[in-house]
C-alpha cells in the first residue's frame, strides 16, 4: 500500500478491474462520479479538491480488495455530512446497503473522544463496534482515518495531537483487533510522529545509522537460508522484515530497553506454499542456527485471536546476534497483513446477499470470526456474520462530559443515573437525551448523550423504577432507598397506632401529644426524639398501647378524680330515687345548684335553718349534707374539695327546722318552766329538753326547738333573754 503517493481515480479503477466484474467497476465508478459532483467546489485544509480524500479512502479499500458496496461507501462516506445529499437520495441512486454504510460512517464521525483512562478507551472502541453494526463501516472509517492521518500536517498542532491521540487509543487498536496490521502500523507510526516527535525522529535516526550494517547482515541470512531450501526443494519468498517505529518506541520506552537491545530489529520472514513447508523450514532454521529457549511460538496450531497465524522463532544468527524468523504460508501472510479484510477479499462472480437476516445467536467478536474460519468458506455467509450485533448485549452512551458508559442493552436513563451516582439516581426527575426531554423508561441507544435532570426536592424513587431499570446496580440502590424510607413509613405507622390507642383510652390525641409530654415519654423509653419512638412503634419494637398509657397517665389521673366525684353525685341521686320509691320523703328546703333529685340532708352538727349561710357537702354514699358555712366540720382543706353550692328555697313557711339552744342562768326554782313557757308562747314546738346545774348555782338548759327560719329563731332567742336570771342564749353545735 502506497503511503504518501496519491492514487488517482484512473489508477484506482485499474486496480479494481483486477478483481471486480465490469458491472461492479461500473457501479464503483458511478459512486465516484456522484461523490465528485456532490463535493465539487469543496476543498480540504491542504488546498486540494475535496474529492481527493474520498478517492484515497476508496483506494485503501480497493487495496484491501473490498466488495463494490464498500468501495462505493468509501467514495460517498462524507457526502451526507458535508453536502446536501441525503441518505434517501443515496439509497435511491445506489441501494440500501450503500446508504446503510454511509449512515454508519456518518454516525461514527459524530462520536467525540477525549483522552481518558484506559477503560474509557476500551468503552469507546466497543461503542464504535456496537454503533457500526456492520464491520464494513469500521473498515471505511479506518480507511478514512488513515488518509486523514496521512494529511494531518495541514491541521493546527492542537488538532494534530488530539487526532493522533484518538488514533492511538481507538483506531489503531480496532485495526489490530480486525487483524489489519498494515493499517494498524501506519496509524501508530503517524500518531507517534505527532504525539512524541522527538522520540520519533530519534528512532528514525538510529535506524538510519545501522541500516547498511543491518541490510548486509540480512542479505547474508537470506542467502544462507535460500541455499538450504534449494537443497530440499522448498519454494519460498524470503525477505527482511520491516520494523515499525511505534513497536520499537514501545520496546524502548515501555520496556526500558536500549535501541541495540531490540534484537528483533534483525528479522526475516519466510513465506511458503503449505503448512507442511512451514514446519520443514522451521526444522532447517533450527538446524542451521541455535534456537533461543522460550522464543518459539506456534501460532499455526494456536492462532491469535485476530486470526493471525505464523511460526515465530529466534535463533543465534551467523554473527552471534539474535535473529528473529517468521515462517508462514502466503495465505496466512495475507491475513497477517489485511486481517478480516483478507477473509473478505471480494471473490469475482459472487454477489453479496443484500438483506439476509442477521444471526440470531449472539456470539462474541472472536468466536464468530473463528467459527467462520473453521466452518464457512463462503464470503456471503461471512459478510452476514459481520452484521451481527457484536456487542448487542451492551449499549454505549455518553455523559455530557464525553465519558462513555457501558450498560446492558435495554437500559433506561435511570440505570445511567444510578451508574453515575446513587444520589443522582435518587433525585432523578427527568432525562434529556441528545438535548431532548425523554421519559424515564426511554430505551438508551448507542451514542446517546444523556443529561440527567435532578432535583433536591424530588420524591425519590418510585416502586415502578424497580420494573423500569435493567441494571442490578440501579435496582439495589432503589431498594436501599426504600429500606431507608421504610423508617419514614414506620414513623407514620407508629404515629397512627399511638393515636388509635390514645383514643381507645377516651382521650383526644392532641391533648396528650404536647411537645412536653412527648419529650417526657420518649426520654423515659430512652429514645433520642419522638420520631425514634414512633419508628420503634412502627416496627413493633415497643407496643403502641404502652406508649399511649405513658402518654396519658397524668391526664387519666385528673380524669379519675373528676370521675369519682361524678360517680358520688350519681350515687347520691340513685339513693334519693330509692328512698322516693319507698315513699320516704323528707324535704330539706335546700336547693342544690344544677342538680335535682339529690338526697339532701341538713346536717345535725350545726342544724342550719333558712337564713343561715349554708354550703353543701358531698358525703360518701349519703347524698349531700347541708352545713352552716361556719361549721368547722366542713371547713377542713380536705372537705373543701367536696363543697357544693346550695341555697335555701324561697318559700320556707311550711317547713320547720331543728335548732339546738343552750341557755345558762341562775339556778332558781321555776327557771326551766319560765323558759319552756316563753317558747310555748311563741307557738314554737320543743322536741327535746335537758336541764342540769352545777355547784356554782349555774343552770344549763339545752332545748331543741322547731323553727321556720333565722328570723323566727332570733325572736325566740330575744324572748328567752328577757327572762329574769338568764345570762346567755347560744345556738349550739351537737
Ligand atoms: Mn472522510
Amino acid at each position: 500500500m502506497a503511503k504518501s503517493d496519491i492514487i488517482t481515480i484512473e489508477q484506482l479503477i485499474e486496480k479494481a478491474r483486477n478483481y471486480l466484474t465490469a458491472d461492479d467497476v461500473e457501479f464503483v465508478s458511478r459512486a465516484y462520479k456522484y461523490a465528485e459532483n456532490a463535493h465539487k467546489d469543496q476543498y480540504r485544509k491542504s488546498g486540494e479538491a475535496y474529492i481527493i480524500h474520498p478517492i484515497q479512502v476508496a483506494g485503501i479499500l480497493v487495496d484491501l480488495k473490498m466488495d463494490p458496496v464498500t468501495i462505493a461507501g468509501g467514495f460517498l462516506h462524507d457526502v451526507v455530512e458535508d453536502t446536501e445529499i441525503t441518505l434517501e437520495m443515496i439509497e435511491e441512486e445506489f441501494n440500501k446497503e450503500v446508504a446503510m454504510l454511509v449512515d454508519g460512517v456518518t454516525k461514527l464521525g459524530k462520536i467525540k473522544y477525549q483522552s481518558k483512562e484506559a477503560q474509557q478507551a476500551e468503552n469507546h472502541r466497543k461503542m464504535f463496534v456496537a454503533m457500526a453494526k456492520d464491520i464494513r463501516v469500521i473498515l471505511i472509517k479506518l480507511a478514512d482515518r488513515l488518509h486523514n492521518m496521512r494529511t494531518l500536517k495541514f491541521l493546527p498542532p492542537e488538532k494534530q495531537r488530539q487526532k493522533a491521540n484518538e488514533t492511538i487509543e481507538i483506531f489503531a487498536p480496532l485495526a489490530h483487533r480486525l487483524g489489519i496490521s498494515t493499517i494498524k502500523w501506519e496509524l501508530e507510526d503517524i500518531s507517534l510522529r505527532y504525539l512524541n516527535p522527538q522520540q520519533y525522529y530519534r528512532i528514525v535516526q538510529l535506524m538510519k545509522q545501522k541500516r547498511e550494517q543491518r541490510e548486509s547482515y540480512i542479505e547474508e541470512v537470506i542467502k544462507e537460508v535460500s541455499n538450504q531450501l534449494l537443497d530440499v526443494n522448498i519454494d519460498a519468498d524470503i525477505s527482511g522484515r520491516p520494523k515499525h517505529l511505534y513497536s520499537i518506541y514501545q520496546k524502548m520506552y515501555k520496556q526500558n530497553k536500549q535501541f541495540n537491545e531490540i534484537y528483533d530489529l534483525l528479522a526475516v520472514r519466510i513465506l511458503v506454499n503449505s503448512i507442511k513447508d512451514c514446519y520443514a523450514v522451521l526444522g532447517i532454521i533450527h538446524t542451521c542456527w541455535k534456537p533461543m529457549p522460550g522464543r518459539f511460538k506456534d501460532y499455526i496450531a494456536m492462532p491469535k485471536q485476530n486470526l493471525y497465524q505464523s511460526l515465530h522463532t529466534t535463533v543465534i544468527g551467523p554473527k552471534g546476534d539474535p535473529l528473529e524468523v517468521q515462517i508462514r504460508t502466503k495465505e496466512m501472510h495475507e491475513i497477517a497483513e489485511y486481517g478480516i479484510a483478507a477473509h473478505w477479499a471480494y471473490k469475482e462472480g459472487k454477489q453479496l446477499n443484500k438483506d439476509k437476516k442477521s444471526f440470531e445467536e449472539k456470539l462474541t467478536w472472536f468466536r464468530e470470526i473463528l467459527d467462520w474460519q473453521s466452518e464457512t468458506h463462503d464470503a456471503e455467509e461471512f459478510v452476514e456474520s459481520l452484521k451481527v450485533d457484536l456487542f448487542s448485549d451492551m449499549v454505549y452512551v455518553f455523559t455530557p462530559k464525553g465519558d462513555v458508559i457501558e450498560l446492558p442493552s435495554g437500559s433506561v436513563p435511570l440505570d445511567f443515573a444510578y451508574r453515575i451516582h446513587t444520589e443522582i439516581g435518587n433525585q432523578t426527575i427527568g432525562a434529556k437525551i441528545n438535548g431532548k426531554m425523554e421519559p424515564l423508561d426511554y430505551e438508551l441507544k448507542n451514542g446517546d448523550i444523556i443529561e440527567v435532570m435532578t432535583s433536591k426536592h424530588s420524591y425519590g424513587p418510585s416502586q415502578d423504577w424497580l420494573k423500569i431499570t435493567q441494571t442490578s446496580q440501579a435496582k439495589n440502590k432503589i431498594r436501599a432507598f426504600f429500606k431507608k424510607q421504610r423508617r419514614d413509613e414506620n414513623i407514620a405507622k407508629g404515629k397512627d397506632l399511638v393515636d388509635k390507642e390514645i383514643r381507645a383510652l377516651g382521650i383526644e390525641p392532641k391533648e396528650a401529644l404536647t411537645e412536653e409530654n412527648l419529650k417526657r415519654v420518649y426520654e423515659r423509653f430512652n429514645f433520642i426524639n419522638d420520631d425514634d419512638l414512633y419508628a420503634a412503634v412502627g416496627y413493633q419494637g415497643i407496643t403502641a398501647a404502652l406508649v399511649a398509657t405513658r402518654l396519658t397517665d397524668k391526664i387519666r389521673q385528673t380524669r379519675q378524680k373528676e370521675q369519682d366525684l361524678a360517680q358520688t353525685l350519681e350515687g347520691a341521686r340513685n339513693e334519693y330515687k330509692e328512698k322516693e320509691k319507698k315513699k320516704y320523703k323528707k324535704d330539706s328546703g335546700v336547693i342544690v345548684e344544677g342538680v335535682e333529685n339529690l338526697l339532701v340532708r341538713l346536717s345535725k352538727c350545726c342544724n342550719p335553718v333558712p337564713g343561715d349561710e349554708i354550703i353543701g357537702y358531698i358525703t360518701k354514699g349519703r347524698g349531700v349534707s347541708v352545713h352552716r358555712s361556719d361549721c368547722p366540720n366542713v371547713l377542713t382543706e380536705e372537705a373543701k374539695e367536696r363543697h357544693l353550692h346550695v341555697e335555701w328555697e324561697v318559700d320556707q313557711t311550711q317547713k320547720q327546722y331543728h335548732v339546738d339552744l343552750e341557755i345558762s342562768g341562775y339556778d332558781r326554782r321555776g327557771l326551766l318552766n319560765e323558759v319552756l313557757q316563753a317558747v310555748n308562747e311563741m307557738k314554737t314546738n320543743i322536741t327535746h329538753v335537758n336541764g342540769r346545774s352545777d355547784r356554782n348555782k349555774m343552770a344549763i338548759i339545752q332545748i331543741t326547738i322547731l323553727i321556720h327560719n333565722t328570723d323566727h329563731l332570733r325572736k325566740i332567742v330575744e324572748r328567752i333573754k328577757q327572762i329574769k336570771d338568764v345570762y346567755t342564749v347560744t345556738r349550739t353545735l351537737q
